[in-house]
Order: C-alpha cells, then sequence, then structure tokens
C-alpha cells in the first residue's frame, strides 16, 4: 500500500489506465457513484477541442476550448498531458487538478498510458496508479465493437494492435485489476481506493 508512505496532506491522483475498452470509464464512473465513496472523490474534468455533444456539460464532462485556446493552454504550460485523438486535442488541465488535491481533494481520472505516465513522474507521492486488464484480447475485442456500432475493422484492429503493447506497460502500475467481471472489478478497485485513502 502505498499510503503508508505518503506524508502529505494533499488528496490522491487517482489514475485509471489500461487499454481502449477495457473498463476504465465504466469502472471510474461506478466508483464515483458508488455509496460512501461518491463524497470521497470527484472526476478530474479534461479538457477538449471536441464539440460538445447532446447532454455533455461544460465543466461536468468537459471543458470545451477552441484549438487555438488548447493551443495557448498548452504553450503557457498550463496543460500538464495531452493527446490527440481522432483529429481533436484533449488534456489535463493543471489548474484545477493542482487547486484541488492540494487541498486535500480526492481526485479520479482515466488517463492513456503516456498521460498517466506524466502524472506518476509529476506527483509520485500522490498518484495512486491502477491498470484495467481485459479477460482476452478476443474479450475486448467484442467489447469495443458492442460498444461502437459504427467501429469498423481497421479501427478495432488498431485499437487491438496498440493493446497488445500496452498490457506490456501494466508492471508500471501500483495495482492491476482483472475486469472479467464487473461487479468483483469494482469491488476491487474500492477496496483499493478505502485502503490507499486510509478510510
Ligand atoms: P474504456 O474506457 O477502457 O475504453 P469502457 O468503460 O468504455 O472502456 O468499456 C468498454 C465497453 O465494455 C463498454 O460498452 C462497457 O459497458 C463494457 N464493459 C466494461 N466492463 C465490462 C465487463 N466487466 N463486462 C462486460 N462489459 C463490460
Amino acid at each position: 500500500m502505498k499510503a503508508d508512505k505518503r506524508k502529505n496532506k494533499l488528496g490522491i491522483i487517482f489514475i485509471i489506465c489500461g487499454p481502449s475498452g477495457s473498463g476504465k470509464t465504466t469502472l471510474l464512473s461506478s466508483l464515483i457513484k458508488a455509496k460512501k465513496i461518491a463524497k470521497l472523490i470527484i472526476k478530474s474534468c479534461s479538457i477538449t477541442t471536441r464539440p460538445k455533444r447532446s447532454g455533455e456539460q461544460e465543466g461536468k464532462d468537459y471543458f470545451f476550448v477552441s484549438e487555438a485556446r488548447f493551443q495557448h493552454l498548452l504553450k503557457a504550460k498550463k496543460i500538464l498531458e495531452w493527446t490527440r485523438y481522432l483529429g481533436y486535442y484533449y488534456g489535463t488541465p493543471k489548474g484545477p487538478l493542482e487547486k484541488n488535491f492540494k487541498t486535500g481533494v480526492n481526485l479520479g481520472l482515466c488517463l492513456d498510458l503516456k498521460g498517466a505516465r506524466m502524472l506518476k513522474k509529476l506527483y509520485p507521492e500522490n498518484v495512486v496508479s491502477i491498470f484495467v486488464l481485459p479477460p482476452s484480447l478476443e474479450v475486448l475485442k467484442h467489447r469495443i465493437e458492442g460498444r461502437c456500432s459504427k467501429a469498423n475493422k481497421k479501427e478495432v484492429a488498431q485499437r487491438i494492435s496498440l493493446a497488445r503493447k500496452e498490457l506490456l506497460a501494466a508492471v508500471e502500475f501500483d495495482y492491476c485489476i482483472l475486469n472479467k467481471n464487473l461487479k468483483f472489478a469494482l469491488t476491487e478497485l474500492k477496496t483499493i481506493f478505502l485502503q490507499e485513502i486510509n478510510a
């Protein structure tokens, strides 16, 4: 457990990583809504240049900005880590993240491997990192196809090929969770979280 080593009173940055389709988003959103946990953690809101989808809320789902604004924030070093995906930028804004965890608020966020590595490097004492493993690549493929009816074969193949490489990084993480049965995986995630915050 990392909590024993943490000397400061800052919040925890709870990072969930894993291949696309492994269940990161499902697990984090279930954790944040879970009984007895909802008050102990908030989702860190990312910034994006992608247009807002119906039902999405500014400051809750994302901070929606123009590409010019994103570039400006990048240059001003106000974005901790970022990626470009399908033509749009996504990043973690520094201000809200630091304001929260420096005042003792625990934050949860789903990140890709590059982002997870960056935050681990920036906040080594405060990051607790979790890698979500799919039961198999075959199951992962079905989940990716199931999530998006329009997923084309080439894109699915690209995600699976990337997943093969990403899985090798599992050893870099504080914990690995096998997401076979969602209920069991969520129980494991809750246990880790509660242990880490010493609740
Ligand atoms: P990620 O955020 O890692 O890309 P998602 O959370 O979007 O993955 O999950 C991918 C798909 O798999 C979603 O349709 C989700 O409902 C489904 N899923 C997640 N976990 C499980 C599970 N344990 N069993 C079955 N389906 C799952």
